[in-house]
């Protein structure tokens, strides 16, 4: 007896519509990217309960006549490419002709549909698959479909849905996407008939941004680009004070099409390294252009992934147009009333910028050369430099610092600094860290170190002594050199130069101990986790008592460090206030 025979045509809709229909936010995604590749200027969703019962897009795009209405709904029925040639410049969202002849598969659609010139729309009923109904209508130029009752002849599948609060959250973050890749197109969301944004569609990103998620995110945005032949970056991101804990406010494009990839995360990482504790995470919207040669253009459109040629090239790119933008920028965060912040989430208009900034935003040049300038000005901070432990030049740095008045030192821990109209807090210790950190850095080759006058010599454990022989080029970088002395020992002949004894033996221990957790150690940057631990043990704490001179100085080290908002492990250095706060405060004013 043979075994095998050919599925009905029911069946093999219903196993098509599974790669396509996954849930109701898949729905609404294919369903608004139609709208965008109708030419539609505004575009309304609407959803019921998670989408499941009921989910209505409403599009003024270029519509379709009866004929093309009826077709649309036919698997592999497209208007957007017309044979295999056309698959390598494709400028549409779709393109595969599934997406509605699988909605229909597996719900019931009702859709009315009419171009400009036409008297009449069309209106069409069609349930699991079939077309019931097809009536004339009036109606708007443009489509509107309904989708009700997702999965109600799939029950199996229907199943698998979760919670209408969990769908939601999915169509939400569907729509959220596409509104952030279409400026231009004014959106409406209308959640269980709660309206919850509107974009104006006016074409500015930054505006889009300010709508979707509120004034506070808005107002610490910065912005950079890179521009080369066949690669454009974009970057918005939240100034490194402003921070999740997680990758949810991280939004990244390539083409248009909203994706996930390691490459631009990595890059993101790296570029706000230092910038924020490594367990936080700041806003990024990120778009890329890119020429489709360099992408792998095998990837299924409906999936999020997407692959470079040159992965690298994407890497340096992304990192440095994100690390620009935030050497330019003034990265203190301010201390406001709580009732403030509150009015600011809820009020959409200009911002008003209250702090000035302490440190010169560095300026931008028009020739294009960023990234040769930036090299330019490490080399300059090495030289100029002035050493923290020296401090004859003082004079000098009253006059630079002319325009602040040091107001003191409170608990031993934090400087105060007045400036105009805005007062600055100073922990101490996170910014002598940051000097130090960025100074010891900066000794690309090696950490300077000095010999010591009586042998140090620290006990091991079993097993530490063949990893230090295998170590002893990294550990030579962090500015120690050691001979074996014995079975379980070594002597330190030479030790980081900004370290005393005791605290160079420590951190020697430390290092190895950490080199023993081989996870840890393989990190690319080890090295410089190093020196962050280095630069903190080699700083002043707080509660040690500084000079006036000591405090000028370190003001001036401060000014000329490449971020001197953060301390090596993303903290701040610098908080601000401004005198309207205070005098709200104190109900001088309202
Ligand atoms: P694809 O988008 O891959 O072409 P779909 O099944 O999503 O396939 O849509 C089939 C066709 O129906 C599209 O090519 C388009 O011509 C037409 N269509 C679908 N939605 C709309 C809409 N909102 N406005 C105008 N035409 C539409
Ligand atoms: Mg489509």
């Amino acid at each position: 007896m043979n075994k095998i025979h050919l599925l009905d045509e029911k069946t093999v809709n219903k196993i098509a519509a599974g790669e396509v229909v996954e849930r109701p936010a898949s729905i609404v995604k294919e369903l608004v990217e139609n709208s965008i590749d109708a030419g539609s200027k505004n575009i309304t969703v609407e959803i019921l309960e998670g989408g499941i019962p009921y989910i209505k897009v409403t599009d003024d795009g270029c519509g379709m006549n009866e004929i093309d209405a009826v077709l649309a709904f036919e698997r592999h029925a497209t208007s957007k490419i017309k044979s295999d040639e056309d698959l390598f410049n494709i400028t549409t969202l779709g393109f595969r002709g599934e997406a509605l002849a699988s909605i229909a598969a597996v719900s019931k659609v009702v859709l009315q549909t009419k171009e400009e010139n036409e008297t009449f729309g069309t209106r069409l009923v069609v349930e699991g698959g079939k077309i019931l109904e097809k009536t004339r209508c009036g109606c708007q130029k443009g489509t509107s479909v309904e989708v009700k009752d997702v999965f109600f002849n799939t029950p199996a599948r229907r199943k698998f849905l979760k919670r209408p609060s969990t769908e939601a959250m999915y169509v939400t973050e569907v729509v959220t996407r596409l509104c952030l890749s279409n400026p231009g197109i004014s959106f409406k969301y209308v959640k269980d008939k709660k309206v919850q944004f509107i974009t104006s569609g006016n074409g500015s990103i930054e505006d889009v941004i300010l709508r979707l998620f509120g004034k506070e995110i808005h107002s610490a945005l910065i912005f950079s680009e890179f521009e080369a032949e066949d690669l454009k970056v974009k970057a918005f991101a939240t100034k490194n004070f402003l921070n999740y804990s997680n990758r949810n406010m991280q939004f990244f494009y390539v083409n248009g099409r909203y994706v996930k990839n390691k490459t631009l995360s990595a890059a993101v990482d790296e570029a706000f390294k230092t910038y924020v504790p490594s367990d936080r995470y700041p806003g990024v919207f990120l778009y890329l252009e890119i020429n489709p040669r360099f992408i792998d253009v095998n990837i299924h459109p409906s999936k999020l992934e997407v692959k470079f040629s040159d992965d690298r090239r994407i890497f340096e790119s992304v990192y440095r147009t994100i690390r620009e933008a935030l050497r330019e920028s003034n990265l203190i965060p301010e201390v406001k009333l709580e009732k403030d912040l509150k009015n600011e989430e809820g009020q959409i208009g200009e911002q008003v910028k209250l702090s000035l900034p302490l440190f010169e935003v560095k300026e931008k040049t028009d020739d294009g050369a960023i990234f040769v300038r930036e090299e330019v000005k490490t080399e300059e901070k090495i030289d100029k430099a002035p050493k923290h432990e020296s401090s004859s030049d003082s004079e000098r740095n009253v006059k630079r610092l002319s325009d602040i008045r040091i107001v003191g030192t409170l608990f031993s821990t934090y400087v105060i600094v007045e400036k105009g109209d805005v007062f600055y807090i100073i922990d101490q210790h996170a910014a002598h860290e940051r000097i130090l950190y960025e100074k010891l850095v900066s000794q690309y080759e090696r950490v300077q170190s000095r010999q010591v006058t009586f042998p140090i010599v620290v006990e091991l454990q079993p097993g530490d002594m063949e990893i230090v022989g295998q170590e002893r080029e990294l550990l030579y970088k962090l500015g120690y050199v050691f001979e074996e002395f014995g079975n379980n020992s070594v002597v330190l002949r030479e030790v980081p130069v900004i370290l005393g004894q005791p605290e160079a033996k420590k951190l020697f221990v430390e290092i190895v101990e950490r080199l023993r957790d081989k996870d840890f150690s393989s990190k690319v940057s080890f090295k410089e986790e190093e020196i962050a631990t280095m630069a903190c043990k080699a700083a002043v704490k707080a509660m040690d008592t500084l000079s006036e001179n000591e405090i000028y100085k370190l003001f001036e080290d401060l000014k000329i460090a490449e971020n001197p908002y953060t301390c090596p492990h993303g903290r701040p250095v610098i908080i601000s206030m401004t005198k309207t706060q205070l005098e709200k405060m104190f109900k001088r004013i309202k």
